[in-house]
C-alpha cells in the first residue's frame, strides 16, 4: 500500500496501551481514556522538509506525512486550513500591547474550526469503509460532519439540543444529514448515541471518543508554527469546550519539537469559558486532574456547553505543563467582546471567539500577561452563525 503518512500505531494516553491504527479504534477498551496517533518522525524528517512544505497547497493537507490519512485517494475536503492570522492592530494599542494575533477559523468550509477535525474523521471512516456516522454536538460539529459526510457518501445522524443555534441545524439538514433534536445538552444527546449505537450500526464521531479529530485540530498548532516562521506565540487563548484543539495543539507542539522544527519555549496555553458552564477552570484551580460534570450548564457561548469533556486530563495537562491557565469569563463580557472586536477590526467574531478577547482583558489586569508577549487569540467560528444573539 502506497502511504505518505507516518502513523505507526495508536497508544492511550493513560495506560499507554498501543492499538493497532490499521484497524478500526474508538477509545481505549482497557480504562476509557482516548487514543494518541503516534507517528514515526525520525522517518518523518528525513521525507519532510520546511522547503518542501513552501510549495504546496495552502490547506491542512500540505502536512500529510504528520497525519493519519494512509491513502491519499482517501481524502475527503473542502479545501480546509491555512486560516489567516489577523492582527489586531487597533485594539491591542488600547491594551498597550504590541503583539496580539486573531487566527481566524471563520474562514474555513462551514464556516467553523470543526472542519478540521471532521474532515480528518470522516477521511478515516472512508479508508476503514465505514458507512454510518452519529455525532452528539452541541452545534458546529455537527455543521461540519454533514458537510464532509455529504461529501464522501457517508451517511449521518446528528444529535443537538433543541435550542441549538438555528444555523447549525439549517446547515446540518441542508446537507442531508439526518437531525435528532434533543431537549437537554451535549451530554444528554451522546447519552442517546451511546445507546442506540449498536443496533443502528452508528460509528460515533464523538470528539476523542475516535483518535483522528484531535489529529485534524492539530493542524491549527502546525500551521502557528510555520506563520511565525517555524517560532510559537508566547500565550495561546483558547475558548475551551471539549478541549480538541487545545490537545491537538499541544500535541502538535510536541512533535514539531521531536522533529527539530521548533526549539525554545513552548506558548502558555489558556483555557477560556463561560462562567455558565467552566468545568476546566474549576477543575484547574482546584488543582484536580479531572473535571467534575458540570450541573445546569446555560450560556450563549454554545460551543463552549460541554458539562464534561471526555479528554478532560488531557486538558488540564497541557495547561499544567505549559505553565498557562484557566480562566471563565462572563457571557455579558462576551456578547461586550463580539461588539468590541467587530467595531474596531471588523471581525464578527463568534461568542466562543471573542471570549479569548475578554480573557485577555482580565489577564492583562491581573498581570498575567506581558504587553511584549506575542498573544494569538482563537475565533473558532463565525459569529454569521449566531444571528439569535443580535436578533433582539
Ligand atoms: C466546539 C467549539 C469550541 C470548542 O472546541 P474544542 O476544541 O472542542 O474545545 C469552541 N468554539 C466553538 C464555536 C465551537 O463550536
Ligand atoms: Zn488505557
Amino acid at each position: 500500500m502506497s502511504t505518505n503518512s507516518f502513523l505507526t500505531h495508536l497508544i492511550c494516553c493513560k495506560c499507554e496501551k498501543v492499538f493497532d491504527h490499521r484497524e478500526i479504534q474508538t477509545f481505549c477498551t482497557a480504562c476509557n481514556k482516548p487514543l494518541l496517533a503516534i507517528y514515526d518522525l525520525d522517518q518523518a524528517k528525513r521525507k519532510l522538509s520546511k522547503d518542501t512544505l513552501r510549495s504546496r497547497a495552502p490547506n491542512l493537507w500540505r502536512y500529510l506525512e504528520l497525519l493519519p490519512v494512509l491513502e491519499s485517494k482517501n481524502i475527503v475536503s473542502l479545501g480546509e486550513g491555512m486560516t489567516p492570522l489577523i492582527q489586531l492592530t487597533n485594539l491591542e494599542k488600547q491594551l498597550g500591547f504590541s503583539n496580539v494575533w486573531v487566527k481566524d477559523e471563520a474562514q474555513i468550509p462551514t464556516g467553523s474550526f470543526k472542519a478540521r477535525g471532521l474532515a480528518m474523521a470522516v477521511s478515516k471512516a472512508l479508508e476503514f469503509g465505514i458507512k454510518r456516522v452519529a455525532i452528539p454536538t452541541a452545534g458546529n460539529a455537527g455543521g461540519a460532519l454533514a458537510a464532509y459526510a455529504a461529501r464522501a457518501g457517508i451517511e449521518c445522524f446528528i444529535f443537538m439540543p433543541e435550542d441549538v443555534p438555528r444555523l447549525n441545524f439549517i446547515e446540518s439538514e441542508v446537507c442531508g444529514a439526518q437531525v435528532t433534536l434533543v431537549r437537554g445538552i451535549i451530554s444528554d444527546c451522546a447519552k442517546i448515541i451511546g445507546e442506540r449505537k449498536a443496533e443502528m450500526g452508528w460509528f460515533d464521531m464523538s470528539t476523542l471518543k475516535e483518535p483522528y479529530r484531535l489529529e485534524g485540530k492539530k493542524t491549527m498548532g502546525l500551521e502557528l508554527a510555520e506563520q511565525f516562521n517555524w517560532t510559537l506565540p508566547d500565550v495561546i487563548f483558547y475558548p475551551t469546550g471539549g478541549g480538541t484543539g487545545l490537545i491537538g495543539m499541544w500535541k502538535a507542539f510536541a512533535e514539531l519539537t521531536e522533529l527539530g522544527w521548533i526549539s525554545g519555549n513552548k506558548p502558555r496555553m489558556v483555557s477560556v469559558q463561560s462562567t455558565g458552564c467552566d468545568p476546566i477552570t474549576r477543575a484547574f484551580e482546584a488543582g484536580k486532574a479531572e473535571s467534575e460534570f458540570y450541573q445546569n450548564a446555560e450560556t450563549l457561548a454554545a460551543g463552549l456547553r460541554v458539562p464534561k469533556a471526555f479528554g478532560d486530563a488531557l486538558i488540564l495537562k497541557a495547561l499544567r505543563e505549559s505553565g498557562g491557565l484557566a480562566i471563565s469569563v462572563t457571557d455579558d463580557e462576551i456578547v461586550e467582546s463580539m461588539r468590541d472586536v467587530a467595531r474596531q477590526e471588523g471581525i464578527f467574531m463568534c461568542p466562543e471567539g471573542a471570549a479569548t478577547w475578554a480573557a485577555l482583558k482580565r489577564l492583562r489586569e491581573a498581570g498575567d500577561v506581558k504587553p511584549s508577549d506575542r498573544i494569538v487569540l482563537f475565533n473558532t467560528v463565525t459569529g454569521l452563525k449566531y444571528p439569535e444573539i443580535f436578533a433582539a
